[in-house]
């Protein structure tokens, strides 16, 4: 009777739920969950869903546009329109200014096909296209470069974020929207992979590409 009591206290403690842990996830682990995520191709598949459903967004409005409307499409540019995926890689998701500003100087992000195809579009239906980034005017001639690399450089403008200019990327980014909206235009869709692309308003449909590599706020 006595063993049993025991065994039962043994039992009831071990079987109590371990105390919740603080200790965050490991680090490699998550970045070879990201590398698999990327590998396996369903990052791509995500991406492809979402420009999939912008460019038939962008269709469909064109198709209700009043008279006099400026229909506009508002595009990011770093793992949006474009991949920094190679730099990523090379750098296991490390960042530092060095190795940005090489990576930004080379122009050779590859574009993101299905988000291209957007553009495209949007070209075709003869809507004017905005490049929004936080990249800094500095970089201009390198965006400018990787552009026409990727066969993109037809935009009404490429908004860049002044030097200095100490903004988070969502109020940089939604006071441009509201700029463009006031000088008229009608911003149907805004795409982007960060949620401070696509937080803020001034656009009909925001479009959120995924993005597990890195935070931009
Ligand atoms: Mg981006």
């Amino acid at each position: 009777m006595r063993l049993s009591l025991i065994s039962l206290v043994f039992v009831f403690i071990f079987t109590l739920p371990l105390p919740a842990t603080a200790e965050p996830r490991n680090l490699e682990l998550l970045k070879r969950e990201i590398r698999a995520y990327v590998a396996s191709g369903e990052y791509d598949r995500e991406v492809a869903a979402v420009a999939k459903q912008a460019a038939a967004w962008i269709e469909t409005r064109v198709t209700k546009r009043q008279p006099g409307e400026r229909l506009a499409v508002v595009f990011d540019l770093d793992d949006t329109l474009w991949s920094s995926w190679p730099d990523l890689k090379v750098y296991d998701f490390g960042w530092n200014d060095a190795t940005w500003v090489a990576w930004v100087e080379a122009a050779r992000a590859p574009a993101i096909r299905p988000v291209q195809a957007v553009y495209q579009v949007t070209r075709q239906l003869g809507l004017e296209v905005f490049f929004l980034t936080t990249r800094t005017e500095r970089e201009r001639k390198a965006t400018e470069r990787n552009l026409s690399n990727i066969g993109c450089c037809e935009c009404t403008a490429l908004i860049m974020q002044p030097e200095g200019d100490t903004r988070t990327a969502v109020v940089f980014k939604t006071a441009e929207r509201r700029r463009l909206t006031a000088e008229g235009y009608a911003i149907i869709a805004n795409i982007g992979d960060q949620t401070s692309d696509v937080a803020g308003g001034f656009a009909e449909r925001a479009f959120k590409l995924p993005n597990p590599f890195y935070l931009t706020e």
